[in-house]
């Protein structure tokens, strides 16, 4: 069995077929789907979801790319949302500095209190990180955010990094990229990142794993993440399932 721990099938790239992506998925052995809100029609589609189908869980919170967007009334709104039975996590949040449609402060800003958010509700939270490494970790530890945890989600970051990362209490997940062929990084993450403190996800409909890059991505894809995995560890593909299944039921509080 395996988790998808990060997917969008809240995105409208879904919105044509996602019983067929769920079934799919289902098929092989994904059994159960976190997916993640990133701003308002998303939480909600998010939220439907996971009251539709008993496997899927949803995460609520608002993206660093966006976060010029995000309104006090938005972030009241997530926090009433995270007493919801099926919102297991707060995010994503984190901070972007590949786009610039919110200048750096303001994504500061909305990561900061997203954390003050998750540590009112006791939820993990979930981390985007895209060329900010040191202002995410930065911030995580002045937040202490160590005191509910979390996940840095489609790692790529140096193994150097994932040790940081774990010491503040975080877990690594790793997706599609850890198949590409020069992703030099996530495969020596995969390699030396103790299975205990990994996650896989698929981030779909973004990132598809080889063969399908640059293709839409979905959940039926996640195993080709832990096949990689195993391949890079040695080990069978049952006990990195087996591994990362146990540790996103735990990390979640997933039933
Ligand atoms: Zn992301
Ligand atoms: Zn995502």
């Amino acid at each position: 069995m395996f988790i998808d721990t990060h997917v969008h099938l809240n995105a409208e790239q879904f919105n044509e077929d996602i019983e067929e992506a769920i079934e799919r998925a289902r098929q092989q052995q994904v059994e159960k789907m976190v997916v993640v809100g990133f701003d308002r029609p998303t939480i909600k589609r998010a939220l439907e979801l996971a009251e539709a189908y008993p496997f899927i869980y949803a995460v609520v919170g608002w993206h660093p790319v966006d976060a010029i967007d995000c309104t006090e009334e938005d972030l009241a709104w997530i926090e009433e949302l995270a007493a919801h039975p099926k919102v297991v996590g707060i995010g994503e949040t984190g901070l972007d500095y590949h786009w610039d449609k919110s200048p750096k402060d303001i994504q500061q800003e909305v990561f900061r209190k997203q954390i003050h958010l998750a540590k009112r509700v006791k939820l993990p939270v979930i981390i985007h990180n895209r060329d900010a490494t040191e202002d995410v970790l930065r911030i995580l530890r002045e937040e202490h955010a160590e005191e509910i945890g979390g996940v840095m989600h489609c790692f790529s970051g140096s193994v150097e990094s994932a040790k940081e990362s774990i010491a503040l209490n975080f877990m690594i997940s790793l997706g599609g990229p850890v198949t590409f062929k020069n992703a030099k990084k996530p495969k020596q993450v995969a390699e030396e990142i103790e299975l205990k403190h990994l996650m896989i996800e698929t981030d779909a409909p973004y990132l598809a794993p080889h063969p399908y890059r640059g293709k839409r991505n979905e959940p039926s894809y996640v195993p080709l993440v832990a096949e990689e995995i195993a391949r890079l560890k040695g080990l069978p593909l049952e006990e990195v399932a087996e591994e990362t299944t146990k540790n996103a039921i735990n990390f979640f509080k997933l039933s």
